[in-house]
């Protein structure tokens, strides 16, 4: 396919995924298109894909390196967490805000860590969860979630 075909989305390549449950995956494809606002660029991202098999981390941005035609090219791709992505609401939307950050730094040549400031401050512009650490306990509950709140961009799932 042209890269015409995907002008207007941010799943741009035809998609390598290792799982195949199409309903949440339209989901959470909707949710990343709506995401995109928040960013100043378009985001991009060759496929998102729930899965089983995601048990610590509540979601993960990839970066493979493959040789097409003798050239070096990069597949960034998100998996989120199946029981997360069936359960959805803020917690959702935060995670794949999260991993959206992770994308858009590799495809600025960054692969930064939560523990980098450029990583921290571009999750709090956008309204992710840094780290996931905070959610549940009495300071995020105190300080952070009546932001998250406030400022959670309008997601419709
Ligand atoms: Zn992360």
């Amino acid at each position: 396919m042209g890269l015409d075909d995907f002008k207007n989305s941010s799943i741009s390549k035809s998609s390598n995924k290792a799982f195949n449950y199409k309903k949440l995956d339209e989901k959470l494809e909707s949710i990343v298109e709506q995401c995109q606002k928040q960013f100043p660029e378009k985001v991009e991202i060759d496929f998102i894909e729930a899965s089983p098999k995601l048990k610590k981390h509540a979601g993960k941005a990839y970066r493979d390196q493959n040789i097409e035609d003798g050239r070096l090219e990069y597949s960034i791709y998100i998996r989120i967490k199946k029981s997360l992505a069936e359960r959805g609401g803020n917690d959702l939307v935060m995670v794949v805000l999260h991993e959206m950050c992770h994308c858009y730094l590799y495809q600025h040549g960054i692969g930064a860590s939560e523990k980098d400031v450029v990583f921290q401050w571009l999750c709090g512009r956008v309204v992710a969860d840094p780290s996931g650490l905070f959610r549940g306990d009495k300071e995020y509950d105190k300080i952070i979630k009546p932001f998250i709140e406030q400022d959670l961009p309008e997601i419709d799932q």
